[in-house]
């Protein structure tokens, strides 16, 4: 039997797991949809890529999509039809049953051309190097010269001046040659056996595990572990590979069936324990480290974007933008008060978001926050703002890490071994969750954010927004009152 044609993306998701493989080629209708943040990163990867042409300028685009691949061919051969054509991109390109689409494909005379894979990341990962050595593949097979073959990144050391983008500094380009030449026999045995697989009547076997999420969250997870046990050994946090290699050899995947002989880490057993007995684990050290604050105690929370290619003056690709701030502030006699503030306009919201914050934490108290990431936010606004350094530096040696806390000194069976706010907050109190708000984690955040500052967004749309983003951010510092209420409560009973 004859299996489907190879593309890329199949390939890349065969290395993966050749389950996954299977499903895109032949139970597509498996998959799930993209959430909103993976949307936003998809989109992302577009405006990279259309970008990165213009440091190539003058090559032929091939419009046709995905759907159209025959189309692309005819049209990619007519293009080098022209001996004067200084590049292709998004050229389409079969050979052993393999078809690609080359980001770009620039020429460098006498024949022979370079290679590009565009990435909106910013340095290369070794499991790029399989994005480039299948395309090397597929091109060489066909006789073309290639002098270089590598990847284009965003340079995160360039810094926009606000006026008109240098794409020679934007980017930066590795060239991976030597490295793919390395790969040619593997890659080429990598083929033959994913064609082979996809050949055979019956899905490969092949059980959910870390790798469903490395290096790419796979499409098909929620399908693949919905039969999975309620406490699945994936929920040992921080479980080892070979752990679950052993634990999957012995036929285990329920952490209730795990046998006492089995080493695990202290975590771990505790994780355990609190699943086989049914009850929360409080830890010694709990309430007094809940009652360390030092009065009023703010519950702070930012909302951020970190756009791949920079948008205003003085930022680097994948610089932090805090958009919004929520604080929840805690009086020793229990009155809670909210303060927040959030950017209505297309600028660079940094200043305002500084000068807003320090009115409103002063210098009193201390600061509550789920997660190492509002004292980065905030140290890297006192590295971009002389003027609050020293004011914003002060902060964060007032901030208190409440998921440290958690993690270290509380357990409940239900968190299912994530200690996120959107996992615990509605174990803990369940009359408050994420689900019934319209925005529901981060990366949507700062995707609905866009939306709101987006000229042609109509007004009303905007309003709607701005409100949305109001109650996700309150959510998160409220979350965190109610967390720490509930958990000193189970520490007194
Ligand atoms: S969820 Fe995991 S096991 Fe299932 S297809 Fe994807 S990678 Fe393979």
């Amino acid at each position: 039997m004859t299996g489907p044609l190879l593309s890329k993306s199949r390939f890349l998701a065969g290395l993966q797991c050749p389950l996954r493989l299977w499903y895109s080629c032949y139970e597509q209708e498996l998959a799930s949809e993209p959430t909103p943040a993976q949307q936003a990163l998809f989109d992302t990867g577009h405006q990279v890529g259309e970008l990165a042409r213009d440091r190539y300028p003058g090559g032929v685009l091939i419009e046709e999509d995905h759907l159209h691949q025959e189309d692309a061919l005819r049209s990619t051969r007519g293009a080098l039809k022209s001996s004067r054509v200084p590049g292709i991109y998004e050229g389409a390109f079969t050979f052993d049953g393999v078809l690609i689409r080359a980001d770009i494909l620039g020429s460098v005379g006498d024949g022979a051309w370079n290679l590009v894979e565009v990435k909106s990341g910013t340095g290369v990962k070794e499991y790029n190097l399989y994005d480039v050595a299948i395309q090397y593949h597929v091109l060489s097979g066909l006789g073309f010269e290639l002098k270089q073959a590598g990847i284009l990144n965003l340079n995160k050391e360039y810094v926009y001046d606000g006026r008109k983008l240098d794409l020679e500094a934007l980017f930066k380009f590795t060239d991976l040659k030597e490295e793919v030449l390395e790969l040619r026999e593997e890659v080429a045995a990598k083929i033959r056996n994913l064609k082979a697989m996809l050949g055979q009547t019956t899905p490969p076997a092949k059980d959910p595990s870390r790798h469903c999420r490395n290096p790419y969250d796979c499409d098909f997870y929620d399908h693949c572990t919905k039969n999975m046990p309620v406490h699945w050994v994936l929920e040992l946090s921080g479980i080892r590979e070979d752990r679950l290699g052993q634990l999957a050899a012995m036929g285990i995947a329920d952490i209730r069936d795990i046998p006492d002989s089995f080493p695990l880490s202290a975590l771990q057993i505790r994780i355990m324990e609190c699943v086989i007995n049914e009850t929360d684990y409080v830890g010694p050290e709990l309430k007094s480290s809940l009652t360390e604050y030092e009065y009023p105690i703010h519950f702070l929370d930012f909302e951020t974007i970190a756009p791949a290619i920079p948008r205003y003056a003085n930022t680097r690709p994948y610089q932090m933008l805090p958009f919004q701030w929520s604080d929840h502030v805690l009086s020793k006699d229990d009155t809670l008060t909210h303060n927040e503030y959030l950017c209505h306009e297309d600028r660079d919201p940094r200043e305002r978001v500084a000068q807003t914050l320090l009115e409103a934490l002063g210098d009193r108290g201390s600061i509550c926050t789920y997660g190492n990431y509002e004292k980065r936010v905030i140290s890297e606004l006192a590295d971009h703002l002389p003027h609050y350094r020293d004011r914003l530096q002060a902060l964060l040696s007032r901030c208190h890490d409440l998921l440290v806390k958690i993690r270290r000194d509380y357990y409940h069976p239900e968190f299912h071994g994530s200690f996120s706010i959107k996992n615990v907050l509605p174990v803990l109190v369940p009359s408050m969750s994420y689900e019934n708000l319209p925005i529901q984690e981060g990366g949507q955040a700062g995707v609905e954010y866009l939306r709101m500052i987006a000229p042609d967004t109509p007004s009303d749309e905007k309003e709607r927004i701005r409100r949305d983003l109001l109650d996700y951010c309150r959510q998160d510092t409220l979350a965190m009152v109610r967390i720490r209420e509930e958990i000193l409560k189970r520490c007194r009973g």
